[in-house]
């Protein structure tokens, strides 16, 4: 069966800053020529809005999707540039052998490029990192040594110790050194920053990212910066890896590491490919919140990818809903695709094991847990206010239904389309009071109940609730919150 999809008939949450392939017939404009080989295919990665994960938020997030690189990260972008530097060097000839420490995906990106030129590969890998990457590592013909992921970055097990050990007593070969040589920010000053910079036609205000050797975040900030020197770089880290606190205190702090489950960012030292200078801020983000917007990004957007790509996107919406200017833009990156951990952050069972599920019956406090932190508690009008003011409300915070209250007590609720169809067929409604025009008030509940019953409650014709708690009104919880809430389970 074939399926068409019209991509037009997609909703299109608000207008668009940037222009728009509007290609819908699938990639008419791209791969026009035929190419001599894979190599020449990593890059010019697309740049696309996220428009479910992102909603009622106003500020446009796009996502730098380098998954779509033919190894399936952004690690390609590196590979060839670590090998040419060290052949320039006349340190790597034919025949010779390429050693790397990897958490998989430079392995690919270093393989994919040692398979067109003749190189040998052995990869060091700690063993907290996927099956399904040391197995693709493998395929691609290289040797791959798993180390404890549990010893200090200067113990001799150490997955990085062991790499420029082998590397050291192999003849005629060459630690690649993704942490080190300056060939990994420098690929992406030359490509990720400038792609970056004519997708989003130059319009870029905020770019977040996370650190694992930090190339991505040095290379593409440095560009940008001699682009446009207010653009923000930000920094997102996983709970447990010591840069931002690093970062922090310019150096000085001593923070001790601790384990976390994301794989690929983070480390327990700052790598000398790490620009700290160019980071305007440093976000923590745990591997629950991190694993749980990798899923989301899948479900929701369609968008199969990592862990550290869901924990940067989880960042950048934090960035994009307290933003309060017409003008941001925030791309977050996504690094690598979620099949290279199938067997895990896709594996409800392992996510069940390592608590990474939220298995508590829920209230609907969680709800309102869930919601933008900096958006006001509740936005309300009494019934004094004019359908002038209350349009306005309604628009200034972006909601689309608010409570009439008296006190503490709902008396009646407005809504955006029910005053604006008023409004249009008789303009004279713009200055009648809200209390003229109102409809019934939205039920009360407390904040224990299960989110199941409000949901009930829901999904008759109440278009919100009301919660409270010690007869105090804590916040106001949609229909579209429930369901959110309900999907991201
Ligand atoms: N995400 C994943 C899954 C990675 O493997 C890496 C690289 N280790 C990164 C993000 C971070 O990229 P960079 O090394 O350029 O900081």
């Amino acid at each position: 069966m074939i399926l068409s999809v019209n991509t037009a008939e997609l909703p299109n949450p608000t207008s668009n800053p940037i222009s728009h392939d509007d290609d819908s017939a699938g990639g008419q404009a791209r791969h026009r020529r035929a190419y001599d080989n894979v190599l020449q295919t990593i890059g010019w990665t697309p740049l696309i809005r996220l428009s479910r994960v992102t909603r009622g938020i106003r500020t446009p997030v796009y996502a730098k999707a380098d998954f779509f690189n033919p190894g399936g990260s952004v690690k390609d972008r590196i590979g060839l540039p670590l090998i040419e530097s060290h052949e320039k060097a006349g340190r790597l000839k034919a025949g010779g052998t390429i050693v790397e420490a990897t958490s998989g995906n430079t392995g690919v990106g270093l393989a994919i490029a040692a398979a067109l030129k003749g190189y040998r590969c052995i990869f060091t890998m700690p063993d907290k990192m996927s099956q399904e990457k040391v197995r693709l590592l493998r395929a691609f013909g290289a040797e791959v040594i798993i180390t404890p992921t549990a010893v200090p970055s200067d113990h001799p097990q150490n997955y990085v110790m062991m790499a420029k050990r082998i590397a050291a007593e192999t003849p005629g070969a060459v630690l690649a050194g993704q942490f080190e040589n300056q060939a990994n920010p420098d690929a992406h000053v030359a490509t990720t920053g400038p792609e970056l910079w004519e997708q989003t036609e130059g319009k870029i205000t905020h770019f977040v990212a996370a650190a694992g050797t930090g190339g991505t975040v040095s290379g593409v900030g440095r560009f940008l910066k001699s682009k446009n020197p207010n653009i923000k770089i930000i920094a997102a880290d996983p709970q447990g890896s010591v840069l931002a606190e690093l970062w922090r205190t310019n150096g000085d702090g001593h923070p001790t590491g601790a384990p976390y489950k994301v794989e690929g960012i983070g480390q327990d030292c700052v790598p000398h490919t790490l620009d700290m200078s160019v980071i305007d801020e440093f976000m923590t983000v745990g591997d629950k919140e991190a694993f749980a917007m990798a899923r989301r990004l899948t479900r929701e957007e369609g968008l199969f990818v990592g862990g550290s790509a869901g924990l940067i996107a989880h960042a950048a919406m934090h960035v994009a809903r307290r933003m309060d200017d017409p003008n941001a833009l925030v791309v977050t990156f996504l690094c690598d695709t979620g099949e290279r951990y199938l067997s895990k952050v896709f594996n409800d069972e392992w996510m069940r094991e390592n608590q990474m599920l939220d298995t508590s019956p829920s209230n609907i406090e969680n709800v309102l847990g869930r919601k933008d932190a900096s958006a006001p508690t509740i936005v309300s009008v009494t019934t004094g206010t004019t359908v002038r003011q209350a349009i306005r409300l309604m628009v200034l915070h972006n909601v689309s239904q608010v409570p009439v209250l008296d006190g503490a007590v709902c008396v009646g609720s407005v809504t955006e389309s029910h005053l604006s169809s008023q409004s249009l067929s008789d303009p004279k409604a713009l200055d009648l009071s809200v209390g003229d025009v109102m409809e019934a008030p939205f039920p009360t509940v407390e904040a224990g109940q299960s989110v199941e019953s409000v949901a009930k409650l829901l999904s008759k014709s109440n278009r919100a609730v009301l919660v409270k708690r010690d007869n105090m009104v804590q916040g106001i919880v949609t229909r579209f919150d429930v369901l959110e809430y309900l999907m991201a389970r």
